[in-house]
């Protein structure tokens, strides 16, 4: 129980004395009405390391930096008080070793005392405070600088999965802006990527238990017609107590998944076509042998010839393997110059009537078109769409050859009314190796079409095919029209 009686004992001087003198944190000054310091208190020393006899008779301005001195900072504060009684200031002081602390300060007019005013300070130093502060705005803007440069795309949501944040990267890679994000909102994101259901169930648990799940593999079909591969983690964090958010990093593994799947194509390819001219190869070289050490040298011929077409074929197929990797890897130069298309479909029609007397191909009437384009690889691909309708024409003869031109491009289409391609094999029909299934007993490899992707693509053109099976395709690329400044 407080005995209420006892505190009678005490003055109001008593109290001012012991909070003054007795304190351990708070610093207090007493000055006059000029700023001169009268008196300080032990906890001012101990935490600003003067004597009192530094201090006593000096200005308190000496213990502002020379900055916040050249501002006339002191003076300000001591005119506050003056007129209006008081004043909250938040600061430097300079210790006597001149290390600045950050100090929070309330300074009181005191009535006055022996003729003169007088002006209590009391300082807190805050400084500890104060750094903690500084170090987390340095944090928070190293973070933010760290989402700005990463390449993976950063998503953080709250537990109504309301976008809270989302990184240049996120935008980019989804090629989305902040309002078509805000737009859209997450369960329309969410039902446009995550088909599987497995992006929202990571949500859900990193929301709900906050248990770390492992990455997992998030794949979509973008706005472009794009297979894209992203490995996602989610994690939960709590921005305020009991106010979970999921941050969602989303690495784009689109081009490693592009590549494995070419190595594996590759080594299919390796599997499949180099086995079968090798192990004839080796069949026939075992005949041959066997043939001599029967003493029949009259059958070597036939097994000769065989083995030599075998690696004859066995050749064209390495070198068509390694021109597909060579255009992969980008590694060669176009040598573009100006070319007149009509000249060109026309050179690659005569070669092939020569060869194909039996067929009618037909270059139709079209406007003189230029375009810039390395001749030799504009004539592979003209020779191949050509060879393949040729190739895959069936009964009907007939080959037609138009061009079209519109918004500064001009395209080329190559008619048969052959084979024609079923439709679920449409989307295939340009990747490397890729054959459709009924016309594989023709002997090719299915290098072609993609190596003609390839070189329209690299001229900045486009390749597409239109076709109904049993009827006929139509095998299409674009390519830019050169302008006049273009043309040199
Ligand atoms: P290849 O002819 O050596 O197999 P391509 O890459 O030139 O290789 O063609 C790939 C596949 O596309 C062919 O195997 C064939 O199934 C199909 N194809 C190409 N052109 C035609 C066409 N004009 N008509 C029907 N199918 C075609």
């Amino acid at each position: 129980m407080i005995n209420v009686e006892a505190g009678k004992h005490f003055s109001s001087y008593d109290y001012y004395r012991a909070l003054f003198e007795s304190t351990q944190k708070n610093c207090v000054l007493l000055l006059d009405g000029s700023g001169i310091i009268l008196e300080v208190n032990r906890a001012f020393l101990l935490s600003f390391g003067y004597d009192a006899a530094d201090l006593i008779g000096e200005h308190f301005s000496m213990l502002f930096t020379e900055e916040d001195r050249s501002k006339d900072l002191p003076m300000r504060e001591i005119h506050t008080v003056l007129d209006e009684g008081q004043s909250f200031d938040n600061n430097y002081l300079v210790n006597k070793n001149n290390v600045r602390t950050w100090v929070s300060g309330e300074s009181v007019l005191l009535s006055k005392t022996r003729g003169q005013e007088g002006i209590l300070k009391i300082i807190q130093n805050i400084h500890t405070q104060k750094e903690s502060e500084y170090s987390i705005v340095a944090l928070n803007s190293f973070s933010e600088n760290i989402l700005a440069t990463i390449d993976d795309g950063v998503l953080v949501l709250d537990q109504e999965l309301k976008i809270v944040k989302a990184n240049r990267s996120f935008y980019r890679l989804f090629e989305l802006s902040d309002a078509s994000l805000r737009e859209i909102g997450m369960p329309m994101l969410l039902d446009t990527l995550d088909k599987k259901n497995e992006l929202s169930s990571a949500i859900t648990a990193a929301l709900g238990t906050g248990n770390y799940n492992s990455p997992f593999q998030l794949d979509f079909v973008d706005a472009h017609g794009v297979n894209r591969g992203f490995e996602v983690s989610c994690a939960r964090f709590e921005s305020q107590p009991g106010k979970p958010n999921v941050l969602i990093v989303f690495h784009d593994i689109t081009i490693q998944k592009d590549q494995e799947r070419q190595r594996e194509d590759i080594l299919n390819f390796v599997a499949h076509e180099l086995r079968n001219p090798l192990t004839n190869i080796i069949l026939n070289i075992g005949w041959m042998e066997m043939q001599m050490s029967e003493g029949k040298p009259d059958g070597y011929k036939e097994f000769l010839e065989r083995a030599a077409r075998n690696a004859e074929r066995l050749k064209k197929l390495i070198n068509e393997l390694y021109k597909s990797t060579k255009l992969i890897s980008r590694n060669y130069d176009l040598q573009a110059g100006p070319c007149i298309l009509g000249e060109c479909i026309f050179e690659c029609i005569e070669a092939l009537q020569h060869t194909h007397p039996d067929f009618y191909i037909e270059q139709q009437p079209g406007i003189a078109v230029t375009v810039l384009a390395d001749k030799d690889k504009l004539m592979q691909v003209l020779n191949n769409y050509l060879s393949n309708a040729v190739k895959y024409a069936g009964e009907n003869k007939f080959i037609s050859v138009g061009t079209a031109v519109g918004d500064g491009y001009v395209t080329v289409a190559i008619t048969d009314r052959g084979k024609g391609i079923p439709i679920k094999e449409l989307p295939f029909i340009f990747n490397r190796f890729y054959r459709a299934e009924k016309t594989r007993s023709l002997e090719g490899l299915g290098i072609g079409l993609f190596l003609c992707r390839q070189i329209i693509e690299a001229h900045k053109g486009r390749t597409w095919v239109e076709s109904v099976e049993g009827k006929g395709s139509t095998f299409y690329f674009s390519l830019p029209i050169a302008n006049s400044d273009t043309i040199y």
